[in-house]
């Protein structure tokens, strides 16, 4: 599973349409302060189930739609679309039909998120499912933020547990059995 796209669309900075190439090998993204490199990992981190405002350093979930500039007016919605290049069929099962998949979230004003998974209706607890059965997702140690570094250094415990079991890909299974007691 290998992300090869991403699209934005009224998310943060990125008011117009925004198509990005995922090569192979190392990205980089470079630019001035305030170009928006932080919002381009936002959005990989918020079309991947993020739910936590602070994560995407806001208020609240409608802080990631274009808010409006001098000469702009603010956006009534925000989308982004990730696509996941699967040739090698690591999906977990249930999406491994396609070579090709792409999720889909969007944000209207008053009226919450959606998301999809190659243009079906889905919650947003299957997205959140197939990113950390795939040992990824909004959580991922693999995203790390600024001062990131230093929190986990001052974490209690179970919060570095946490982070372990996202590393080792059992997250999921946690998440699972979590809701299995709430039955
Ligand atoms: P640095 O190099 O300083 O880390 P950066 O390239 O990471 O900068 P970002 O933090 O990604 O920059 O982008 C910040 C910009 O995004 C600011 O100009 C801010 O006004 C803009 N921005 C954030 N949220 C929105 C929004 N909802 N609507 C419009 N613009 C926004
Ligand atoms: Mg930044």
């Amino acid at each position: 599973m290998r992300f090869s796209k991403l699209r934005l669309n009224g998310f943060k900075s990125f008011v117009d349409q925004t198509d990005l190439v995922i090569g192979d090998g190392l990205t980089g993204v470079v630019g001035p302060n305030g170009c928006g490199k932080s919002n381009l990992l936002e959005a990989l981190r918020w079309v991947m189930g993020e739910n936590r405002p602070t994560a995407m350093r806001g208020g609240g979930m409608e802080d990631v739609i274009f808010a409006g500039a001098a000469t702009r007016g603010a956006r009534n919605y925000a989308e982004v679309a990730l696509t996941i290049d699967n040739e090698d069929r690591l999906a977990p099962s249930g999406f491994n039909d396609s070579v090709m998949l792409e999720v889909v979230r969007r944000i209207t004003r008053d009226a919450g998120s959606n998301y999809k998974i190659n243009g079906k209706d889905v919650r947003a607890r299957d997205v959140q499912m197939l990113f950390a059965d795939a040992s990824t997702g909004a959580h991922s140690p693999a995203l790390v933020r600024q001062g990131q570094i230093s929190e986990l250094i001052n974490a209690k415990p179970r919060a570095r547990r946490r982070v372990l079991e996202e590393a080792a890909g059992i997250s999921g299974l946690y998440q699972r059995r979590h809701e299995a007691e709430l039955r």
